[in-house]
């Protein structure tokens, strides 16, 4: 399996980074996390042709992380699609997501290809394409929201996930509300993390990754301002034999 970073960006829009987005390449699937803002132009810069996606995994609704899905299927429709297109989304949102398509003006009917909703339970792992298999399990992301519930008639929800693929482990974090959240899948041995510096700090995530003896973790969702005091602790990181790297915009690692 193949990961790029698509996207390394934080919530804010930038002109070094793409918004936080990977791109999972299986055998013979092509697993999208996350189709925020620009998406498409984030896919272009990397030489991912719109149609090779089979899947896209949403971790939860911000824009950054959402809002470019009508752009992109629109770009999939011009490029004559015709194989279906799934997509894994907690399934108290599989509503939100359709009407946003609609509003979209995309109309199943009017479409040479399918839209798959495959909802997923938080706590119940999943599988995509019989080789990956995905726990999701809600972070603190989004608590706050919780309070303004007559906003939503259902829920706010922002997932982290654990995926495993041939018996190793990466961690996505996703965004994230503390560095508590770091410790949801503390009972697996996780080979790779992936995790946002937006919401904590770099001695809040170093002091987690030896509790939780991360062997390996790329950042991603960086903000351009935080950028030159990231890179200048990642080498203090470094020298205690921490192993930390700032992701960049089409990197790419095998697992
Ligand atoms: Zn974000
Ligand atoms: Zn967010």
């Amino acid at each position: 399996m193949k990961v790029t970073f698509l996207g390394t960006g934080s919530g804010k829009t930038s002109l070094k980074r793409f918004h936080s987005s990977l791109l999972f390449s299986l055998n013979d699937y092509n697993l999208l996390i996350d189709a925020g803002d620009g998406i498409s132009r984030a896919l272009l810069n990397a030489n991912v042709n719109y149609n090779s996606i089979n899947g896209i995994l949403f971790t939860h609704l911000h824009p950054d992380h959402f809002t470019g899905l009508g752009a992109l299927i629109v770009q999939m429709k011009m490029f004559n699609r015709v194989g279906p297109l799934e997509i894994y989304i907690y399934e108290k949102y599989v509503e939100d997501v359709n009407s946003f398509l609609l509003r979209c003006n995309i109309i199943p009917e009017k479409m040479d290809f399918k839209i798959l909703y495959k909802p997923f339970s938080d706590k119940d792992e999943f599988t995509v394409n019989d080789e990956l298999k995905i726990l999701p399990r809600e972070n603190s992301h989004l608590s706050g929201l919780k309070r303004y519930i007559q906003y939503s008639n259902r829920t706010f929800y922002a997932a982290s996930f654990l995926f495993s693929h041939q018996n190793k482990r990466i961690l996505y974090t996703a965004d994230i509300g503390s560095a508590d959240d770091l410790g949801l899948f503390k009972e697996f041995e996780v080979d790779v993390l992936i995790s946002e510096i937006t919401h904590i700090t770099i001695s809040e995530l170093s002091e987690k990754i030896k509790l939780f003896r991360f062997p390996k973790t790329y950042l991603t969702h960086i903000t351009d301002g935080d950028e030159a005091e990231l890179a200048q602790s990642i080498k203090n990181l470094i020298i205690s034999e921490i192993k930390v790297e700032l992701a960049t915009d089409k990197q790419t690692f095998e697992f």
